[in-house]
């Protein structure tokens, strides 16, 4: 059948809807396409005055007609009546006016379908056709929100949109332009934006490119660098990263190779710290409340000898793209042993003699170790295999009270030992102490509660510890091998202080030992019970 330049006529007065052959010249045909298999026919629209009340009218004859003609020939589909403004402003004057309009109908190949036919408005903006709305107020709405939203986009002032010019049309519903179309369409008409594939992190732009391809291919790569080769790893981004066709800001967009540079970026987040003197790392960490294990990790060969002037990273650069990477591992790790304590009266309180040592045991522990950008964040056990069971160990601890430093008068020998050499003149000159030899590392105990009034190098006497007792008295303990007191330290009568030794002027392992009164040499052998 040759709907092509069939001519129909519809009669209001009569309410039919007639068919008839027209002029071929008369029809406006599209070039007929193969594929959407489009014709158009002319409609002549008689409206006597009588009978047309409102457009709506017209507009509901024609989609009768449209159901009917579709039913008839089965495989007819108006998908379109299209309405020149001025002939539409012509029906609408129908009811004043008995007239004939010639309405265009595009009749498309197909499946009948509800035919929902409406009045719509085609919005030209600046010259520019934006799109087939419904509603004038709800677009007029639109135009002011893109318009803000450019104004936002760009971070400058831009002109309103201007120039409305809206054309009537009857349309079916489905070819409204939905807002998202009548935003693009708005958009595209300023240069200073461009459609391309944009890249968000979260709601921020980071970049935008015109390939779907590279931003696709970037955000792979910068996965990618987190990889490690041979571990199984789930790698991820830390916000919710999407790829939209959209309208950006021309400065955000791209080349295919400048996406990942984009997406490797720094944001401004790193902050440096220059080396003032007597800085420490300690020190630095402590006033930007990190912990110097925070300061080595995020400073590369970083130690801790420092320099005045030596600039260091307190905050890293953060990537404008965090990824989070987890994977499993398997590691052996040592479960400590409990001590059982056992209270002594007679060991000094704060010491303790270990009676029996325990040993650790043994576990495997499967892991899920987290990072953000390479820098581990978190591990969660995922589960534990006991290899072998600590063995607890058995510890003395002291319970006696502490000691108050005040001397009893009577003093004990400090060490075991040979005495080889004890007071008095020896050969060509004067000794002023007592010398017990034992081997080094034998303990030396205080002769009596006092406090340590020295305790250090000094000369000949090598490792000398010196603690007075009150009334002028003082002890001289010289040549230890170790040192285990402090310079104010209060020690009591017993106490271990030192261990033997052979430092300074000494020709064997041995302790010399000085009694003092009032700076004066005493013989020790008159003070030891
Ligand atoms: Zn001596």
């Amino acid at each position: 059948m040759a709907i092509r330049g069939d001519f129909l006529k519809y009669s209001l007065k009569t309410g039919r809807l007639d068919f008839e052959v027209a002029d071929a010249m008369t029809c406006k045909t599209k070039t007929p396409n193969k594929r959407n298999k489009i014709a158009v026919v002319e409609l002549e629209v008689n409206c006597p005055k009588t009978k047309v009340k409102t457009y709506s009218h017209l507009e509901k004859k024609l989609g009768e007609f449209a159901m009917s003609f579709s039913r008839n020939n089965g495989r007819f589909n108006i998908r379109r009546i299209i309405c020149a403004a001025e002939k539409l402003a012509f029906v609408r004057k129908v009811a004043t006016y008995s007239f004939a309009t010639v309405i265009t109908a595009v009749l498309v190949f197909g499946s009948v379908s509800a035919i929902d036919l409406r009045l719509a408005n085609e919005a030209i903006i600046n010259g520019h056709p934006i799109g087939v709305i419904a509603d004038k107020k709800s677009f007029e709405k639109l135009l002011i929100d893109v318009h803000s939203s450019l104004e936002t986009t760009l971070g400058k002032q831009v002109d309103s949109f201007k120039n409305h010019v809206y054309i009537s049309r009857l349309v079916f519903k489905k070819d409204l332009s939905s807002d998202y179309k009548l935003r693009q369409n708005l958009l595209s008409t300023f240069d200073e934006v461009s459609q391309a594939y944009a890249i968000y992190a979260g709601d921020r732009l980071l970049c935008a490119t015109f390939e779907e391809q590279s931003a696709m291919g970037a955000l792979d790569r910068v996965k990618a660098q987190y990889a490690k080769e041979g571990v199984q790893m789930t790698i991820d981004f830390a916000e919710p990263v999407t790829v939209r066709k959209e309208f950006v800001p021309i400065g955000y967009i791209r080349s295919a190779e400048g996406v990942f540079s984009a997406l490797t970026e720094s944001s401004e987040d790193s902050q440096k710290y220059t080396i003032k003197h007597k800085d420490t790392l300690w020190s630095i960490a402590r006033e930007y409340d990190m912990t110097v294990d925070d300061l080595i990790a995020i400073n590369d060969n970083l130690t801790e000898i420092i320099h005045d002037g030596d600039v260091i990273l307190i905050k890293k650069d953060k990537p404008v793209l965090s990824v989070r990477t987890s994977y499993i591992a398997t590691s052996e790790e040592p479960i400590p042993y409990d001590n059982d304590e056992v209270k002594d009266d007679n060991l000094l309180a704060g010491n303790t003699v270990v009676i029996k040592q325990g040993t650790d045991g043994k576990k495997n522990v499967v892991e899920e170790i987290v990072s953000i950008n390479g820098d581990e964040v978190e591990r969660n056990v995922k589960s534990e295999e006991i290899i072998s069971n600590p063995v607890g160990g058995v510890v003395k601890i002291g319970a006696k009270a502490p000691p108050t430093g005040i001397a009893s008068g009577r003093l004990i020998r400090p060490a075991f030992g040979v005495i080889t050499s004890r007071y008095g003149r020896r050969s060509r000159d004067f000794h002023t102490g007592m010398d017990f030899a034992n081997p080094i590392g034998t303990p030396i105990v205080a002769a009596d509660n006092g406090t340590v009034e020295f305790a250090g190098r000094s000369g000949g006497y090598g490792n000398l510890i010196k603690i007075t007792h009150g009334n002028g008295m003082e002890t001289y303990y010289g040549h230890c091998s170790a040192i285990l007191v402090k310079q104010g330290q209060k020690v009591s009568k017993g106490q271990q202080i030192g261990r033997v030794g052979n430092t300074g002027n000494s020709t064997g392992p041995h302790l010399h030992f000085e009694v003092r009164k009032n700076g004066e040499p005493q013989n020790p052998q008159s003070y030891l019970n």
